[in-house]
């Protein structure tokens, strides 16, 4: 058979004829497997949906109970049959709780990946080589000027601002689901014990990571009634990226304005959303990741989604790996 029948785009999302199921389709349909909690893949409203325990409670805390008919959850590593196709999880290293989805038929493994990233992650299970016929792969981070330093580099580089300025308080922004516990985690293991303030959009998802055995360290919440402007100076604040363009923000003390995301390795982009310390921090592949992977998983054929499609499938060709832009619409990355 060939790969396209076993998997191809719909205006719905990735579609399995054989399998009668969707991806992380983007518009409610009768059988979704989504691969992770972010907003762009894990949507509600559909009729039945497959995904890890995690995944479905992150997508319960968002969006409701009823976000779906029925639920059904995947046990990592194990085979679970769809109609006549048969689909396995396997940890993606993108959140909590994200998995790539191999699906299979008639002898032929084809894996969708999701989001993924290949460094350690201590909020996170790391993600697994799986070994298939055709790798679809994101692309967010697809250009070789994408490569992004190391995790503990770019919190010593927090840490050291927080000491120089010990007057100003350090607004972290950092996406709700995944970003903003990795950076929490990783301040704890780079030995800040402090109590660390939250901004309330982050705080339902920090108690979920806690509640799966994720060690936070004291959290408080940002609140105003938490006293007064004072208590905030040399605290670390973090909380979503949009809340500190709003009223909230003014309420803390000369504050200087960070960033963790990988698109903060471009400079323009800092300055133009007035980021004072940009973190290079990313839950997303950058080149090497995304190369190795390809390599890692010994695919024949390559498919590339949302993000830089181009030149990933150029290095493919390169390679002398079948490559092709898959065209989804409808992804925009809320966790970068
Ligand atoms: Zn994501």
């Amino acid at each position: 058979m060939r790969a396209s029948d076993l998997l191809h785009p719909r205006p719905e999302g990735l579609y399995c004829p054989p399998g009668d199921f969707f991806i992380d389709p983007v518009r409610p349909v009768a059988r979704a497997l989504v691969t992770h909690g972010h907003s762009d893949h894990a949507r509600a409203g559909h009729g039945t949906v497959l995904a890890t325990r995690e995944t479905l409670d992150i997508m319960a805390l968002r969006y409701g109970d009823g976000f779906a008919g029925s639920t059904q959850a995947a046990v990592l590593g194990e085979t679970i049959a769809c109609g006549e196709a048969s689909v396995r999880f396997h940890p993606a290293g993108h959140v909590l709780g994200s998995a790539q989805i191999a699906v299979e038929h008639k002898g032929l493994r084809i894996v969708a990946s999701g989001d993924y990233k290949r460094r350690p992650d201590p909020t996170c299970l790391p993600f697994e080589v799986v070994a298939c016929d055709v790798f679809i792969t994101e692309a967010t981070f697809g250009l070789p000027v994408f490569r992004h330093p190391s995790d503990g580099h770019e919190m010593a580089r927090l840490l050291k601002s927080v000491a120089q300025f010990p007057e100003r308080t350090h607004l972290v922004g950092a996406y709700a689901l995944g970003k903003a516990q990795r950076v929490i985690r990783l301040l704890r293991e780079a030995g800040h014990e402090r109590p660390i303030y939250i901004h309330g959009a982050v705080a339902k998802l920090c108690d979920y990571y806690r509640s799966r055995n994720i060690d936070l360290g004291p959290l408080e919440p940002a609140t105003a009634e938490t006293g007064n402007r004072a208590d905030f100076a040399g605290q670390i604040v973090v909380g979503p990226p949009a809340a500190f363009a709003d009223r909230w923000a003014r309420r803390f003390p000369d504050p200087v304005a960070c960033f963790a995301s990988g698109w903060m390795r471009i400079r323009q982009r800092a300055r133009q959303r007035g980021v004072e310390l940009p973190l290079i921090i990313s839950d997303h592949s950058d080149w090497d990741e995304l190369t190795d992977t390809i390599r890692d998983t010994g695919a024949g054929e390559v498919w590339v989604t949302h993000g830089r499609e181009e030149a990933l499938v150029r290095w493919c060709e390169l390679e002398g790996i079948a490559a092709r832009p898959l065209h989804l619409v409808g992804y925009e990355d809320e966790g970068d």
